[in-house]
Protein backbone atom coordinates (compact mmCIF):
# COMPACT_ATOMS: atom_id res chain seq x y z
CA UNK A 1 0.00 0.00 0.00
CA UNK A 2 1.30 3.37 -1.12
CA UNK A 3 2.01 5.40 1.73
CA UNK A 4 1.79 9.57 1.52
CA UNK A 5 2.60 12.18 3.85
CA UNK A 6 1.14 15.85 3.49
CA UNK A 7 2.11 18.87 5.23
CA UNK A 8 2.30 22.48 5.05
CA UNK A 9 5.27 24.98 5.75
CA UNK A 10 6.62 28.63 5.11
CA UNK A 11 3.62 30.76 6.05
CA UNK A 12 -0.15 29.88 6.63
CA UNK A 13 -2.49 30.73 4.26
CA UNK A 14 -6.24 30.09 3.93
CA UNK A 15 -7.12 27.15 1.82
CA UNK A 16 -4.29 25.16 3.38
CA UNK A 17 -6.70 22.83 5.81
CA UNK A 18 -8.96 22.17 2.40
CA UNK A 19 -5.38 21.42 0.51
CA UNK A 20 -4.94 18.88 3.56
CA UNK A 21 -8.32 17.29 3.13
CA UNK A 22 -8.07 16.95 -0.14
CA UNK A 23 -5.04 15.15 0.09
CA UNK A 24 -6.14 12.89 3.11
CA UNK A 25 -9.52 12.11 1.29
CA UNK A 26 -8.42 11.32 -2.25
CA UNK A 27 -5.17 9.44 -1.13
CA UNK A 28 -8.10 7.32 1.05
CA UNK A 29 -10.01 6.91 -2.05
CA UNK A 30 -6.89 5.94 -4.06
CA UNK A 31 -6.51 2.84 -1.59
CA UNK A 32 -3.17 4.74 -0.43
CA UNK A 33 -2.33 5.60 3.49
CA UNK A 34 -2.10 9.30 4.21
CA UNK A 35 -0.02 10.27 7.02
CA UNK A 36 -0.04 14.14 8.49
CA UNK A 37 3.27 16.18 9.19
CA UNK A 38 2.80 18.51 12.23
CA UNK A 39 4.67 21.83 12.62
CA UNK A 40 6.33 21.51 9.09
CA UNK A 41 9.29 19.94 8.09
CA UNK A 42 10.22 20.38 12.59
CA UNK A 43 8.10 17.31 12.39
CA UNK A 44 9.60 15.01 9.79
CA UNK A 45 13.15 16.04 11.55
CA UNK A 46 11.69 14.83 14.74
CA UNK A 47 9.42 12.18 14.16
CA UNK A 48 7.32 10.51 16.56
CA UNK A 49 4.46 11.97 17.26
CA UNK A 50 4.59 14.87 14.59
CA UNK A 51 4.16 12.28 11.91
CA UNK A 52 1.10 10.46 12.13
CA UNK A 53 -1.33 8.42 10.03
CA UNK A 54 -4.94 10.38 9.56
CA UNK A 55 -8.34 8.42 8.59
CA UNK A 56 -11.24 9.94 6.57
CA UNK A 57 -12.77 11.67 9.41
CA UNK A 58 -9.71 13.45 11.24
CA UNK A 59 -10.25 16.07 8.40
CA UNK A 60 -13.57 16.65 8.74
CA UNK A 61 -14.40 20.31 8.49
CA UNK A 62 -11.25 21.19 7.22
CA UNK A 63 -13.09 23.27 4.53
CA UNK A 64 -14.28 26.26 6.96
CA UNK A 65 -11.28 26.08 9.10
CA UNK A 66 -8.57 29.17 8.71
CA UNK A 67 -4.91 28.76 9.19
CA UNK A 68 -3.28 25.21 9.14
CA UNK A 69 -4.64 22.93 11.66
CA UNK A 70 -1.81 20.66 11.30
CA UNK A 71 0.67 23.34 12.09
CA UNK A 72 3.25 25.04 10.01
CA UNK A 73 6.94 26.58 11.39
CA UNK A 74 10.36 27.66 10.21
CA UNK A 75 12.83 24.82 10.39
CA UNK A 76 16.41 25.04 10.21
CA UNK A 77 17.09 22.03 10.61
CA UNK A 78 15.83 20.87 7.70
CA UNK A 79 18.29 23.23 5.89
CA UNK A 80 21.14 21.46 6.70
CA UNK A 81 21.71 17.91 5.49
CA UNK A 82 22.03 16.34 9.33
CA UNK A 83 18.17 17.50 9.44
CA UNK A 84 17.38 15.83 6.23
CA UNK A 85 18.80 13.10 7.10
CA UNK A 86 16.58 12.50 9.99
CA UNK A 87 14.21 13.31 8.28
CA UNK A 88 14.40 10.45 5.75
CA UNK A 89 14.72 8.21 8.83
CA UNK A 90 11.75 9.22 9.83
CA UNK A 91 9.90 9.09 6.79
CA UNK A 92 12.07 5.07 6.15
CA UNK A 93 10.67 3.85 9.26
CA UNK A 94 7.17 4.89 8.49
CA UNK A 95 7.45 3.35 5.64
CA UNK A 96 6.71 6.60 3.86
CA UNK A 97 8.23 7.61 0.52
CA UNK A 98 5.92 10.23 -1.07
CA UNK A 99 5.06 14.04 0.47
CA UNK A 100 3.17 16.47 -0.64
CA UNK A 101 3.95 19.82 0.99
CA UNK A 102 1.53 23.20 1.01
CA UNK A 103 4.24 26.23 1.18
CA UNK A 104 5.86 28.87 -0.47
CA UNK A 105 8.93 29.03 -2.57
CA UNK A 106 11.01 28.15 0.30
CA UNK A 107 9.27 24.97 1.48
CA UNK A 108 9.33 23.69 -2.32
CA UNK A 109 12.92 24.54 -2.44
CA UNK A 110 13.71 22.47 0.63
CA UNK A 111 11.34 19.74 -0.74
CA UNK A 112 13.33 19.14 -4.23
CA UNK A 113 16.48 19.09 -2.57
CA UNK A 114 15.05 16.77 -0.52
CA UNK A 115 14.23 14.30 -3.30
CA UNK A 116 17.87 15.30 -5.00
CA UNK A 117 19.32 13.81 -2.06
CA UNK A 118 17.17 11.06 -0.74
CA UNK A 119 19.38 8.54 -2.26
CA UNK A 120 22.58 9.22 -0.83
CA UNK A 121 20.84 9.72 2.78
CA UNK A 122 19.77 6.53 2.17
CA UNK A 123 22.79 5.40 1.97
CA UNK A 124 24.23 6.97 4.74
CA UNK A 125 21.41 5.54 6.70
CA UNK A 126 22.64 2.19 5.81
CA UNK A 127 26.47 2.73 6.38
CA UNK A 128 26.06 3.85 9.64
CA UNK A 129 24.13 1.11 10.82
CA UNK A 130 20.83 2.82 11.28
CA UNK A 131 18.51 1.13 8.78
CA UNK A 132 19.60 -2.42 7.18
CA UNK A 133 19.68 -2.37 3.33
CA UNK A 134 16.41 -5.09 3.49
CA UNK A 135 14.80 -2.02 4.86
CA UNK A 136 15.35 0.53 3.14
CA UNK A 137 14.80 -1.79 -0.49
CA UNK A 138 11.44 -0.67 -0.98
CA UNK A 139 12.55 2.93 -0.61
CA UNK A 140 15.08 3.28 -3.26
CA UNK A 141 13.58 7.06 -4.45
CA UNK A 142 11.17 10.13 -2.97
CA UNK A 143 8.04 11.28 -4.51
CA UNK A 144 7.90 15.09 -4.28
CA UNK A 145 4.71 17.09 -4.93
CA UNK A 146 4.39 20.62 -4.56
CA UNK A 147 0.94 22.99 -3.79
CA UNK A 148 1.39 26.56 -3.60
CA UNK A 149 0.06 27.98 -0.16
CA UNK A 150 1.22 31.35 -0.26
CA UNK A 151 -1.77 34.74 0.15
CA UNK A 152 0.54 37.21 -2.07
CA UNK A 153 0.41 35.01 -5.59
CA UNK A 154 4.06 35.11 -5.69
CA UNK A 155 4.94 31.58 -7.47
CA UNK A 156 5.74 32.10 -11.33
CA UNK A 157 4.11 29.72 -13.83
CA UNK A 158 0.34 29.63 -11.95
CA UNK A 159 -1.90 31.98 -12.31
CA UNK A 160 -2.75 32.41 -9.03
CA UNK A 161 -1.84 30.52 -5.42
CA UNK A 162 -3.70 29.20 -2.64
CA UNK A 163 -4.83 32.32 -0.12
CA UNK A 164 -4.33 34.87 -2.40
CA UNK A 165 -8.19 35.18 -3.27
CA UNK A 166 -9.11 34.90 0.73
CA UNK A 167 -6.31 37.53 1.22
CA UNK A 168 -7.96 39.96 -1.27
CA UNK A 169 -10.64 39.60 -0.07
CA UNK A 170 -10.00 40.54 3.59
CA UNK A 171 -8.31 43.15 2.13
CA UNK A 172 -11.18 44.88 0.26
CA UNK A 173 -13.34 44.51 3.29
CA UNK A 174 -11.00 46.30 5.47
CA UNK A 175 -10.81 48.99 2.91
CA UNK A 176 -14.05 49.33 2.57
CA UNK A 177 -14.64 49.92 6.26
CA UNK A 178 -11.64 52.09 6.14
CA UNK A 179 -13.54 54.23 2.95
CA UNK A 180 -16.62 54.81 5.13
CA UNK A 181 -14.90 56.41 8.08
CA UNK A 182 -13.18 58.43 5.51
CA UNK A 183 -15.73 59.75 3.88
CA UNK A 184 -17.36 60.27 6.72
CA UNK A 185 -14.60 62.80 7.67
CA UNK A 186 -12.93 63.49 4.47
CA UNK A 187 -9.56 61.85 5.34
CA UNK A 188 -7.02 60.40 3.63
CA UNK A 189 -6.36 56.67 4.21
CA UNK A 190 -2.57 55.06 3.59
CA UNK A 191 -3.60 51.15 3.72
CA UNK A 192 -0.27 49.05 3.89
CA UNK A 193 -0.68 45.11 2.22
CA UNK A 194 1.00 42.26 2.25
CA UNK A 195 3.75 41.65 -0.69
CA UNK A 196 7.54 41.89 -0.79
CA UNK A 197 8.32 41.33 -4.24
CA UNK A 198 4.87 41.01 -5.61
CA UNK A 199 2.14 43.73 -5.84
CA UNK A 200 -0.93 41.57 -6.50
CA UNK A 201 -2.65 42.33 -3.35
CA UNK A 202 -1.85 45.88 -3.47
CA UNK A 203 -3.18 45.91 -7.24
CA UNK A 204 -5.84 43.59 -6.95
CA UNK A 205 -7.53 45.71 -4.08
CA UNK A 206 -6.55 48.92 -5.51
CA UNK A 207 -9.03 47.64 -8.60
CA UNK A 208 -11.62 46.39 -6.15
CA UNK A 209 -12.24 49.52 -4.01
CA UNK A 210 -11.21 52.29 -6.93
CA UNK A 211 -8.06 53.25 -4.73
CA UNK A 212 -6.55 56.67 -5.64
CA UNK A 213 -2.79 55.11 -5.94
CA UNK A 214 -1.58 52.35 -5.77
CA UNK A 215 2.69 51.27 -5.45
CA UNK A 216 3.87 47.74 -6.31
CA UNK A 217 7.02 46.64 -6.55
CA UNK A 218 6.60 45.23 -10.09
CA UNK A 219 5.63 48.96 -11.64
CA UNK A 220 7.97 51.48 -9.74
CA UNK A 221 7.01 54.94 -10.22
CA UNK A 222 9.78 57.57 -10.92
CA UNK A 223 11.93 58.42 -8.13
CA UNK A 224 11.87 61.97 -9.39
CA UNK A 225 8.56 62.77 -9.76
CA UNK A 226 6.27 60.38 -7.97
CA UNK A 227 5.41 62.76 -4.88
CA UNK A 228 4.51 65.23 -7.33
CA UNK A 229 2.15 62.88 -9.63
CA UNK A 230 0.61 61.46 -6.94
CA UNK A 231 -0.44 64.86 -5.48
CA UNK A 232 -1.49 65.66 -9.05
CA UNK A 233 -3.88 62.88 -9.13
CA UNK A 234 -5.21 62.80 -5.31
CA UNK A 235 -6.09 66.61 -6.10
CA UNK A 236 -7.86 66.15 -9.46
CA UNK A 237 -9.94 63.17 -7.45
CA UNK A 238 -10.78 65.45 -5.00
CA UNK A 239 -11.29 68.39 -7.42
CA UNK A 240 -14.12 65.74 -8.97
CA UNK A 241 -15.76 65.43 -5.61
CA UNK A 242 -14.39 62.93 -3.91
CA UNK A 243 -14.34 62.98 0.06
CA UNK A 244 -11.86 60.69 0.48
CA UNK A 245 -8.47 59.59 -0.64
CA UNK A 246 -7.39 55.83 -0.42
CA UNK A 247 -3.55 54.87 -1.60
CA UNK A 248 -2.36 51.21 -1.28
CA UNK A 249 1.04 50.68 -0.52
CA UNK A 250 2.34 47.12 -0.81
CA UNK A 251 4.93 45.87 1.66
CA UNK A 252 7.78 45.96 -0.66
CA UNK A 253 6.95 49.12 -2.82
CA UNK A 254 10.22 51.12 -4.50
CA UNK A 255 10.61 53.27 -6.82
CA UNK A 256 12.58 53.12 -10.26
CA UNK A 257 16.10 54.11 -8.40
CA UNK A 258 14.99 50.69 -6.15
CA UNK A 259 14.71 53.13 -2.81
CA UNK A 260 11.99 52.06 -0.67
CA UNK A 261 8.85 53.89 -0.50
CA UNK A 262 7.07 53.70 2.65
CA UNK A 263 3.62 54.28 3.93
CA UNK A 264 4.77 57.02 6.48
CA UNK A 265 6.53 58.87 3.40
CA UNK A 266 3.39 58.64 0.97
CA UNK A 267 1.50 59.98 4.06
CA UNK A 268 3.83 63.02 4.01
CA UNK A 269 2.64 63.70 0.60
CA UNK A 270 -1.37 63.53 1.34
CA UNK A 271 -0.28 65.88 4.15
CA UNK A 272 1.91 68.51 2.45
CA UNK A 273 -1.80 68.27 -0.34
CA UNK A 274 -3.06 69.74 3.13
CA UNK A 275 -5.58 66.06 3.27
CA UNK A 276 -6.22 64.70 7.02
CA UNK A 277 -4.05 61.71 6.67
CA UNK A 278 -3.94 58.44 8.47
CA UNK A 279 -2.00 55.23 8.42
CA UNK A 280 -3.67 51.67 8.18
CA UNK A 281 -1.21 48.46 8.48
CA UNK A 282 -3.52 45.69 7.59
CA UNK A 283 -1.10 43.38 9.16
CA UNK A 284 -1.69 39.84 9.78
CA UNK A 285 -5.59 39.98 9.56
CA UNK A 286 -4.76 39.66 6.21
CA UNK A 287 -3.66 35.94 6.54
CA UNK A 288 -6.29 35.18 8.83
CA UNK A 289 -9.78 33.92 8.86
CA UNK A 290 -11.32 31.20 6.58
CA UNK A 291 -11.15 30.25 2.64
CA UNK A 292 -12.97 32.03 0.31
CA UNK A 293 -15.26 29.59 -1.89
CA UNK A 294 -12.26 30.37 -4.74
CA UNK A 295 -9.41 28.89 -2.56
CA UNK A 296 -11.97 26.01 -1.17
CA UNK A 297 -12.49 24.83 -4.73
CA UNK A 298 -8.45 25.31 -6.02
CA UNK A 299 -7.13 23.66 -2.94
CA UNK A 300 -9.23 20.72 -3.36
CA UNK A 301 -8.91 20.14 -7.31
CA UNK A 302 -5.39 20.86 -6.58
CA UNK A 303 -5.21 18.22 -3.81
CA UNK A 304 -6.84 15.64 -5.65
CA UNK A 305 -4.33 16.17 -8.62
CA UNK A 306 -1.26 16.06 -5.94
CA UNK A 307 -2.35 12.54 -5.46
CA UNK A 308 -2.95 11.50 -8.72
CA UNK A 309 0.46 12.85 -9.90
CA UNK A 310 2.40 10.93 -6.80
CA UNK A 311 0.55 7.42 -8.15
CA UNK A 312 1.76 8.45 -11.98
CA UNK A 313 5.65 9.60 -10.78
CA UNK A 314 8.43 7.67 -11.87
CA UNK A 315 11.84 8.17 -10.65
CA UNK A 316 12.58 9.97 -13.66
CA UNK A 317 9.81 12.75 -13.63
CA UNK A 318 10.83 15.90 -12.47
CA UNK A 319 9.32 17.06 -8.94
CA UNK A 320 5.96 18.72 -10.01
CA UNK A 321 4.10 22.00 -8.79
CA UNK A 322 0.20 21.92 -9.39
CA UNK A 323 -0.51 24.53 -10.46
CA UNK A 324 -3.68 26.23 -12.50
CA UNK A 325 -3.06 27.82 -15.96
CA UNK A 326 -6.33 29.35 -17.97
CA UNK A 327 -8.69 27.91 -15.52
CA UNK A 328 -7.13 24.54 -16.04
CA UNK A 329 -5.39 22.61 -13.20
CA UNK A 330 -1.68 21.89 -14.63
CA UNK A 331 1.64 20.41 -13.74
CA UNK A 332 4.62 22.05 -13.84
CA UNK A 333 8.16 21.42 -12.87
CA UNK A 334 8.71 22.30 -9.20
CA UNK A 335 12.36 23.76 -10.02
CA UNK A 336 11.93 25.53 -13.20
CA UNK A 337 8.68 27.36 -11.22
CA UNK A 338 11.12 27.81 -8.43
CA UNK A 339 13.46 29.29 -10.60
CA UNK A 340 11.55 31.79 -12.86
CA UNK A 341 10.05 33.02 -9.17
CA UNK A 342 13.14 33.83 -7.81
CA UNK A 343 14.00 35.43 -11.60
CA UNK A 344 11.23 38.20 -10.27
CA UNK A 345 12.97 39.74 -7.18
CA UNK A 346 16.41 39.55 -9.52
CA UNK A 347 15.18 41.54 -12.19
CA UNK A 348 13.18 44.06 -9.75
CA UNK A 349 16.78 44.11 -8.04
CA UNK A 350 18.16 44.79 -11.86
CA UNK A 351 15.63 47.85 -12.56
CA UNK A 352 14.30 45.45 -15.26
CA UNK A 353 11.01 45.92 -14.42
CA UNK A 354 9.53 44.84 -17.82
CA UNK A 355 10.69 41.68 -17.37
CA UNK A 356 9.77 41.01 -13.99
CA UNK A 357 6.26 41.73 -14.79
CA UNK A 358 6.85 39.21 -17.84
CA UNK A 359 8.29 36.74 -15.51
CA UNK A 360 5.52 36.26 -13.08
CA UNK A 361 3.38 34.19 -15.83
CA UNK A 362 0.40 35.08 -14.18
CA UNK A 363 -3.10 36.24 -16.74
CA UNK A 364 -4.03 38.61 -14.20
CA UNK A 365 -1.73 40.86 -15.28
CA UNK A 366 -2.18 40.61 -18.94
P1 LIG B 1 7.96 29.77 2.30
O1 LIG B 1 7.77 28.31 2.03
O2 LIG B 1 6.66 30.44 2.66
O3 LIG B 1 8.71 30.46 1.18
P2 LIG B 1 10.35 29.76 4.02
O4 LIG B 1 11.25 30.27 2.96
O5 LIG B 1 10.46 30.29 5.39
O6 LIG B 1 8.80 29.89 3.65
O7 LIG B 1 10.58 28.17 4.10
C1 LIG B 1 9.91 27.37 5.04
C2 LIG B 1 10.82 26.25 5.50
O8 LIG B 1 11.24 25.47 4.38
C3 LIG B 1 12.12 26.72 6.15
O9 LIG B 1 11.95 27.00 7.52
C4 LIG B 1 13.01 25.52 5.95
O10 LIG B 1 12.76 24.50 6.90
C5 LIG B 1 12.59 25.00 4.58
N1 LIG B 1 13.47 25.57 3.53
C6 LIG B 1 13.36 26.77 2.90
N2 LIG B 1 14.35 26.95 2.01
C7 LIG B 1 15.11 25.83 2.07
C8 LIG B 1 16.30 25.39 1.40
N3 LIG B 1 16.91 26.15 0.47
N4 LIG B 1 16.81 24.18 1.74
C9 LIG B 1 16.20 23.41 2.66
N5 LIG B 1 15.10 23.76 3.32
C10 LIG B 1 14.55 24.95 3.04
Amino acid sequence: KKKIAVMTSGGDAPGMNPAVRAVVRAGIYYGCDVFAVYEGYEGLVKGGDLLKKVEWADVRSYLSLGGTHIGTARCKEFRERSGRLEAAYNMVINGIDALVVCGGDGSLTGADLFRSEWPSLIEELVSTGRLSSKQVAPYKHLTIVGLVGSIDNDMSCTDVTIGAFSALERITEMVDYIGATAASHSRAFVVEVMGRHCGWLALMAGLATGADFIFIPERPPSAQNWKQELKDVCSRHRAYGRRKTTVIVAEGAIDDELNPITSEEVKNVLVELGLDTRITILGHVQRGGTAVAFDRRLATMQGVEAVRAVLEMTPNTPSPMIGVLKNKIVKYPLVDAVKQTKAVATAIDNKEFDKAMGLRDTSFYD
